[in-house]
């Protein structure tokens, strides 16, 4: 599960937004399935344009919603989880990527 803290419209309040996260074991069958084809979906979806929803509520929260005011280091909205997740998917994405190089 991916989890955040959010605004929620809803109950007007900063909420646990949660979320299940990209099944990178599928997405990278698909990608091997597909000759690669695959590949531009699970990195649009590893770099999180999904949503979530309030775990008081239900209300569809999108993740990229910003904390109140600028935010002007985006990276320290990402919790610890989020960012091992994410060293798990460029590091999946790379052993791809070699094993596609060295099947040339
Ligand atoms: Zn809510």
């Amino acid at each position: 599960m991916r989890e955040a803290s959010r605004h929620c419209s809803t109950c007007e309040t900063q909420r646990l937004i949660v979320a299940a996260k990209p099944n990178h074991v599928l997405h990278l069958l698909l990608t091997l399935v597909t000759g690669g084809l695959w590949f531009p979906v699970w990195a649009w979806l590893s770099m999180g344009a999904s949503k979530g929803r309030c775990a008081t509520c239900g209300t569809v929260v999108s993740f990229k919603e910003p904390r109140a005011g600028i935010v002007l280091r985006p990276w320290v909205q990402f919790s610890d989880t989020e960012r091992r997740d994410g060293v798990i998917a460029v590091v999946l994405i790379v052993v791809v990527a070699l094993l596609f190089a060295g099947y040339r």
